[in-house]
């Protein structure tokens, strides 16, 4: 079933994995060359289920399953194939998928249901960015609005929301107006995880010629710090944990890894995530050898990450 390299969040790194469709229906986001050459295809009911019959020869032992590929809502058969891995793995603790919120804000808060109540427990959701001139610029497909109805709609269907959160879109001229703007969608929606990635350019993704033709200017490692902060400031949210639970987010010197983002659960932890962030800053400021990943990539020093 995994023909070809399959994506899923670092949380489901051990999830068994479950392949509804192939590819993303959208394939537009500037910044993203996951599967740029794959035509989108709806997997037919019954080889997911012959799938689903093998899964614990697969993955044997596994406790959680994640459906993929970008956006399993759109299956007409969810339902069922849910009911199927909930059968057939009785004491799985989660089962997840990713969810473009364009999907969510077209469904029906019923029709969310009834996936949610067959067993589907938690969405990971792209939001990248809430401002809208930057949602527009990476062809994102949506606007602030969208999201907040998508998610919400998300959250009344009783589902665990994950929103990810793309830091240095806005690169290093629209770095406030990304920390605000998506600050205001989280606030609005309250997901119960905000996920830090860090754009990284990839050569297959259109962001990559843009940026190579002088257009695009890459957030330096300092404004990402300040553009965390004040994201991290402007969160109003209960019940929430922010994540930074992937390498691109890290900070390299020459003495080694100097940041690896921030963690904690909001409000309780915003405080002790800033204290983090400031001392950074502090460190960063005064010097002009940190390096992010997409620096070491130019550098050489690594592949991409
Ligand atoms: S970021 Fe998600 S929605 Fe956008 S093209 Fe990539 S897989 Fe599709």
């Amino acid at each position: 079933m995994y023909d070809f390299m399959p994506y899923r969040p670092p949380s489901e790194a051990n999830s068994a994995l479950i392949r509804v469709t192939r590819g993303c229906p959208w394939n537009r986001c500037v910044f993203c060359g996951m599967y740029r050459d794959t035509k989108f295809e709806l997997r037919l009911y019954d080889e997911i289920a012959n799938d689903i019959e093998q899964i614990e020869d697969f993955f044997p032992g596994c406790e959680t399953v994640f459906i993929g590929d970008s956006n399993s809502l759109l299956h007409k058969d969810l339902v069922e194939i849910v009911k199927l891995i909930k059968k057939t793995l009785p004491d799985a603790k989660r089962i997840t998928s990713y969810a473009r919120v364009h999907t969510l804000h077209v469904k029906k808060v019923q029709q969310l249901k009834a996936i949610r109540e067959a067993g589907l427990t938690r969405l990971h959701v792209g939001l990248e960015s809430g401002d809208e001139k930057i949602l527009k610029r990476i062809s994102k497909g949506t606007t602030p609005e969208i999201m907040i109805d998508g998610g919400r709609k998300a959250k009344q269907a009783g589902f665990e929301l994950c929103f990810y959160v793309l830091c240095g879109i806005g690169g290093d001229t629209q770095w406030q107006t990304h920390a605000d703007g998506t600050a205001k969608v989280i606030n609005a929606v309250n997901p119960d995880f905000v996920r830090l990635r860090t754009l990284s350019l990839v050569p297959n993704a259109p962001l990559f010629e843009t940026w190579k033709e002088g257009e695009f200017e890459l957030i330096t490692p300092l404004n990402r710090l300040n553009e965390t902060k004040r994201l991290i400031e402007q969160l109003d949210v209960s019940g929430c944990e922010l994540a930074s639970d992937h390498v691109t987010n890290y900070l390299w010197a020459p003495e080694g890894i100097i940041y690896q983002g921030v963690d904690g659960k909001l409000p309780q932890e915003k405080q002790w995530m800033l204290e983090i962030l400031d001392a950074t800053i502090e460190k960063v400021k005064t010097r002009d050898d940190v390096a992010d990943a997409n620096t070491l990539v130019q550098q050489g020093y690594i592949q991409r990450l």
